[in-house]
């Protein structure tokens, strides 16, 4: 059963506090998974996680991971602002971005962070825009096909289309690109891909690393490109129903370890250092969406309106996606209702459960929706004039602290131009 990491009592005292709806964070639990994730790589000396700062682009848990050895994984020019303010330099500093402005990669440039191509041409565009190429550089590749897993023990199959994806180099333009590179002055390698996203099995990093790690010899044997380091990038999943088995870190660890053992220290390249940049798997379970039931309505169907809505949380709305739902003090009441839970946008995907069993709604009840730590908050757009809400930090002795106040009438109209 997914339980919530704050008790009703606790939470009633926080909403008092901060009224719904918010997003709320859990430090210990950042932290801990912080941990787990280094002590699965601790065998890779140079092995570093670059959170991706999309999932969750705000400064107190930015702070956070830098205490527990995290860099940042940008892809936009705010992104950079944001990690360079939060005290973030130079080799902690991933770019990996795509379809690149000029001005993006002049300040990656500037704050010495290791900029991750996204493509053959980007190359030129890179020298033309900067000047020079920068004597580490990495390349991001695309394998096209269908990437596919089979079923992992734990029953789930992994599929993706690479294929399809705008992203990254061919396997023929990531050669020329090297040989390219290395005649502009660039000195030391690094390869990224990022071939399927919130998978839930511990075969995915290792059957990735295989592919790189291959790869990475190819390059180093047909280019003689130094290959510094390789990105297994993000993808790493959380289990958002309760059914789903969680990820082992440490298993998966070790099966990359395994494929590095196998096809790195054999051809010479085990001194390659690796790097991460999970973003779901760092926040996703770590942070939850706090909001209050506020209206119930009969017709067709049993509906529970709440203060929160899609500009709070997309997931539901744009991928279907489930989120779970604890009724915070009917934990262990039958779910014998059937509701769907709704915010007020004036768009019928606005619905964080369709047909969901629950334990009897009354109004006033809070509700928590789970997992909107990764890709939540940051997802949040101002669609029918709704406002972005707070964000708050529960911390490790149970005091909570306001990491990003509510947005507000003012912040709305400041861009609008009244003539
Ligand atoms: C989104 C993204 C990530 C993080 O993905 P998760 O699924 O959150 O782990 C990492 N790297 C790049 C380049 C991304 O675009």
């Amino acid at each position: 059963m997914k339980k919530p990491f704050v008790t009703k009592r606790q939470l009633e005292e926080i909403a008092a506090q901060y009224p719904t709806p918010f997003h709320l964070y859990d430090e210990k639990g950042i932290r801990e998974n912080a941990r787990r994730l280094k002590a699965a790589f601790a065998w890779n000396p140079d092995y570093k996680e670059y959170f991706a700062v999309k999932a969750t682009p705000n400064p107190a848990i930015l702070k956070i991971l830098r205490e527990e050895g995290c860099g940042v994984d940008c892809s936009s020019l705010t992104e950079l602002m944001l990690s360079d303010q939060c005290g973030f330099t130079g080799g902690e500093i991933m770019f990996s971005s795509n379809e690149t402005p000029a001005e993006e990669f002049e300040l990656a440039a500037k704050l010495g962070a290791t900029i991750n191509l996204d493509d053959f041409t980007h190359i030129d565009f890179l020298q033309q825009t900067i000047g020079y190429i920068p004597e580490t550089i990495s390349c991001r590749f695309n394998p096209g096909g269908v990437f596919q897993l089979g079923a992992s023990k734990e029953g789930f199959q992994v599929m993706d289309t690479p294929g399809d994806s705008k992203y990254g180099f061919t396997r023929e333009q990531l050669f020329e690109g090297f040989k390219k590179l290395k005649t502009m002055g660039a000195k030391r390698f690094g390869i990224h891909a990022f071939l399927a996203s919130n998978t839930l099995s511990n075969d995915y990093y290792p059957a990735l690393a295989a592919i790189l790690f291959k790869l990475a010899v190819e390059l180093r044997d047909e280019t003689g490109a130094d290959v510094k380091f390789i990105n297994l990038s993000g993808g790493v999943g959380i289990p958002y129903r309760p059914d789903q088995p969680a990820n082992d870190i440490a298993v998966i660890g070790e099966g990359v370890r395994r494929a590095y053992e196998e096809i790195l220290v054999p051809a010479g390249m085990g001194d390659v250092s690796l790097c991460t940049e999970l973003g779901r798997f760092m926040l996703g379970p770590y942070g939850c969406l706090v909001t209050r039931a506020i209206h119930e309505k009969h017709t067709y169907k049993e509906y529970i309106g709440v203060d929160a809505c899609a500009a709070n949380l997309m997931r539901p709305a744009i991928y279907g996606a489930y989120h779970h739902i604890t009724v915070m003090g009917k934990e262990d009441a039958p779910c014998d209702h059937k509701y769907d839970v709704v915010g007020s946008l004036c768009e019928n995907c606005d619905k964080f459960a369709v047909d969901r069993m629950l334990p009897k709604i009354d109004r006033g009840d809070l509700l928590v929706i789970h997992d909107t730590g990764a890709h939540g908050f940051s997802m949040g757009y101002n669609y029918n004039g709704k406002l972005r809400s707070a964000e708050v930090l529960l911390r490790e002795d149970g005091s909570t602290k306001l990491i990003r106040r509510a947005e507000t009438p003012e912040d709305y109209f400041s861009t609008m131009i009244f003539d």
